[in-house]
């Protein structure tokens, strides 16, 4: 997928302007969060198991490269092929070679961020492979032109049913009744006829891999409308793909992730569908895959290993941070302009494709911390941001303004008197340029008072009004 991140503030901009999108985002603060502490609030032991899962998740990256040898060793005698792709462009190339080895002409795919990161489909398509995204929020977004999710476990969120319903009257010609908009199990209902015909027409199936069994050799699916199974089960050909940091030593640690991710993904005890698939249909088996394939991608992955951004690899893409993120909330996915949106995205963007192409992303957010506080996998995504922030301004890749003001900044902080005196001027002319009660403009920071007014300060400063207090 090509990197628009540069475009952040632009687009952030287009979409806190756009009314119908602020309804939409809306269910993110209501449905998302408040699921999500229902559920959790059900655990007794949930910080326990977040604990041990952080831990198991740590001793997984900590010996990587162990892990991800016995999978490949277990896949492989289990009858599975395991590839590697050092960039997202080498998997691409790898997926199509294979459609073409088995004469692939239409695929299904279910829902994987990883296939994003490589533009499949675009390259899938360019070889000639129909592929149909089988999710159906994806589905959808493919039949809008392939529109890019806006969400990494909700990638129509943005989207609204009257929205939706236009798209089908466009794609799907059946009779339908003039001014009505059908229920969401009526149009569930429509959009499973047509994904059920490509379903039965095709010839790979293409899936990510929410985990992998280094133990057992073992790719493991978590869906939520079943298209994982038909996605795996009717095709001559799996082909599933998935980034080297997924891999799990044992089956127990997958058992410690799974009453995480769904709680902390949608508020769901559990996921409605659940596939452990270990190789290819075995002899006397009814159905299941004649070739499975295993593709893992790095992506510059290995780069963030045994570095001071390491824990983000922690990460299960439970989308759980973006729900909760102020700043998500309001511009929703695509402001950030690549796969991953979100506080977990302005972390792993940069991080990814370079932070000269993703300026923005590190101050795409207020630091309020929510984040953090709701991550199953305890990952310090402020503390994160900081530091992408800090290597923006040693690297002098901010505007030369805001060095001069951090400068200036750290020239005071390092000297209290100075900073005293000029804490204590700075609020009383601040209350002199609220006079008539708010202030309108602010002469260096107009960006903070270009939609709103700033209410006047006391025109004392905290230490002032403490000491005050206190006497
Ligand atoms: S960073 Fe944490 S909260 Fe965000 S998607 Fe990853 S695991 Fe979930």
């Amino acid at each position: 997928m090509q990197v628009q991140s540069m475009f952040f503030q632009a687009r952030a901009g287009q979409r806190l302007a756009d009314a119908r999108l602020q309804k939409n985002l809306k269910k993110l603060s209501t449905k998302f969060v408040t699921q999500r502490a229902d559920a959790v609030r059900e655990l007794a032991e949930f910080e326990l198991i977040r604990e041990e899962a952080v831990r198991r998740r740590n001793a997984a990256l900590e010996k990587l490269d162990i892990w991800l040898e016995q999978f490949e060793r277990e896949a492989t005698r289990r009858g599975a092929t395991v590839l590697w792709a050092e960039t997202p462009a080498e998997a691409a190339r790898l997926v199509v070679e294979i459609a073409q080895r088995h004469g692939v002409r239409r695929a299904t795919k279910s829902k994987s961020m990883v296939t994003e990161e490589m533009a499949l489909n675009q390259a899938l398509q360019a070889a000639g492979v129909q592929v149909t995204e089988t999710d159906l929020g994806e589905y959808i977004l493919q039949i809008n032109n392939n529109e890019p999710p806006s969400h990494i476990i909700a990638p129509v969120v943005h989207k609204d049913r009257e929205e939706i319903y236009r798209l089908f009257e466009l794609n799907h010609p059946r009779e339908r009744t003039a001014g009505r908009i059908p229920e969401i199990p009526a149009m569930t209902r429509e959009a499973r006829e047509v994904l059920r015909e490509r379903f039965l027409q095709s010839e790979m199936g293409i899936t990510g891999g929410n985990f992998l069994i280094a133990e057992t050799g073992s790719v493991a699916l978590v869906t939520n409308e079943g298209n994982e199974g038909l996605c795996t089960t009717i095709p001559k050909v799996h082909v599933a793909i998935t980034g080297i940091e997924k891999v799990l030593p044992t089956l127990e640690d997958l058992a410690s992730m799974m009453r995480l991710l769904p709680r902390s993904a949608t508020g769901q005890v559990i996921s409605n569908y659940f596939s452990l698939l270990t190789g290819p249909r075995g002899a006397g088996e009814r159905d299941g895959p004649e070739h499975m394939y295993v593709v893992l991608v790095d992506g510059g992955r290995t780069g963030l290993l045994g570095g001071e951004f390491q824990d983000m690899l922690r990460c299960i893409r439970c989308g759980a941070c973006m729900n909760h993120c102020p700043v998500y909330q309001k511009i929703g996915g695509h402001s950030y302009g690549w796969v991953y949106p979100g506080p977990m995205g302005s972390v792993l963007t940069p991080s990814y494709v370079g932070l000269e192409k993703t300026l923005d992303l590190p101050q795409a957010s207020t630091l309020c911390g929510q984040c953090h506080v709701v991550c199953p996998m305890k990952i310090p995504l402020p503390d994160l941001l900081r530091k992408l922030r800090e290597r923006q301004f040693e690297r002098g890749l901010r505007p030369w303004s805001e060095r001069v003001a951090l400068r200036a900044w750290g020239h005071l902080a390092r000297r209290p008197a100075l900073y005293r005196a000029a804490t204590r001027l700075g609020v009383r002319v601040l209350k002199w340029l609220g006079r008539s009660g708010s202030i309108r403009r602010l002469p260096v920071a107009s960006g903070w008072t270009a939609t709103r007014d700033l209410p006047a300060p006391a025109g004392k400063t905290f230490k002032e009004l403490y000491a005050e207090r206190r006497r």
